[in-house]
């Protein structure tokens, strides 16, 4: 829609002007490294941050959160769930731009769920474009996801000592118009030009292939002896799932309150890493073992999820490797598997 030019020195008041009406989630400091939190006041966010621990989707998913309460078993009173949140979520990286998306593909379609969908109607997206990697586990140049040309309502590019903002959506000028901007001048652009074309080198290739090969090689790669390895060595902790931006699978619940005549349903995330996971009827566990479990998750990522709904179930972001303590990471399996098919083998 527009490009406009906030100035370093406004950014407080512009966030802080956002917080009397929204609850803004931001990047801030913690436990030595940085988490994504609603934000007290504006002077708390750190937009350097490199990544958080938790993506920026527990705004839209919340780790856990109640769908109605009950109030008589007898009647069958049902209790409204509460309202979505007007919410702004400010200084979101690409890869997580990317990952929502995917996020709102997979809520929207089939069944349709309609509590995500209704904070995600309530939720709008400042996001903030990444000049430097994260560390040495991103992999978002190999993905896909450096950049991003939609998915958000305002994106802030660091000029050094003012932000250029592009006004993408109408929920974004709404915003922006409570920010102190001025128009984007030739200079300006220039500017921006020189910063967006000096970023790429800086982010290498991760992958030995080209991504759009990846589906391809997962779908030869059913038979792999790596996903037994991956199998031995995987502690079947969930800490890949938990932190990772796309991954959507929950569980659903009821709580029965003591008084055996109330209670509430709830929703909380789990994860494909866990042995009752795939737990049926009769005790029967259509996926058994943990190289099966590995499998499937890095089929999900690459290959199944894509093939549902038209994107890869991957952004790049290095949260699961970072999280793992045994050193089970997209990029060392994904050129694992490569090697192997390089070498002729697992038809
Ligand atoms: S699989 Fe790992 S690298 Fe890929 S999006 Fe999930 S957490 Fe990020
Ligand atoms: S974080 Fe690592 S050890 Fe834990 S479930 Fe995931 S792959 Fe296995």
């Amino acid at each position: 829609m527009s490009l406009v030019i906030l100035k370093k020195n406004d950014l407080n008041q512009f966030v802080d002007s956002l917080l009397e009406d929204y609850r803004v989630g931001g990047p801030v400091a913690k436990n030595g490294g940085y988490a994504f939190e609603a934000l007290e006041e504006a002077a708390d966010m750190r937009l350097e941050y490199p990544t958080t621990i938790l993506p920026p989707k527990k705004f839209l998913l919340p780790v856990r959160e109640t769908l109605f309460e009950f109030h008589d078993a007898q009647s069958g009173v049902v209790k409204a769930p509460e309202p979505a949140i007007p919410t702004v979520i400010f200084g979101m990286h690409t890869c997580d731009v990317h990952a929502v998306q995917l996020l709102d593909q997979v809520f929207s379609s089939g069944y349709a769920d309609g509590k995500y969908l209704k904070q995600r109607r309530q939720t709008l997206i400042v996001s903030l474009e990444c000049l430097s990697p994260c560390d040495e586990h991103s992999f978002c140049k190999s993905m896909g996801t450096l950049t991003a040309d939609e998915g958000y309502d305002l994106h802030l590019v660091d000029l050094g000592d003012a932000y250029a903002v592009d006004v993408k959506t109408d929920g974004g000028r709404e915003l922006i118009e409570r920010a102190k901007v001025a128009p984007a001048t030739e200079a300006d652009i220039q500017r921006l030009n020189a910063v967006l074309s000096e970023k790429w080198p800086r982010f290498p290739y991760r992958l030995d292939f080209d991504i759009s090969d990846l589906p391809s090689l997962l779908n030869i790669s059913m038979k792999s002896p790596l996903w037994e390895e991956l199998g031995e060595r995987c502690l079947a902790c969930a800490a890949c799932t938990n932190v990772c931006p796309t991954c959507f699978c929950f569980d659903v619940h009821d709580e029965i309150d003591l008084n055996l005549t109330s209670g509430r349903r709830v929703r909380s995330w789990d994860s494909c890493q866990l042995d009752e996971f795939a737990t049926v009827a009769g005790g029967h566990n259509f996926r058994r073992s943990q190289a099966l479990r590995q499998r499937h998750r890095f089929m999900r990522k690459g290959r199944y999820i894509l093939e549902a709904h038209k994107f890869l179930g991957c952004v790049g972001c290095g949260r699961c490797a970072r999280a793992c303590l045994v050193d089970i990471t997209p990029v060392n399996v994904f050129n694992e598997l490569h090697r192997q098919k390089e070498l002729g083998g697992h038809a």
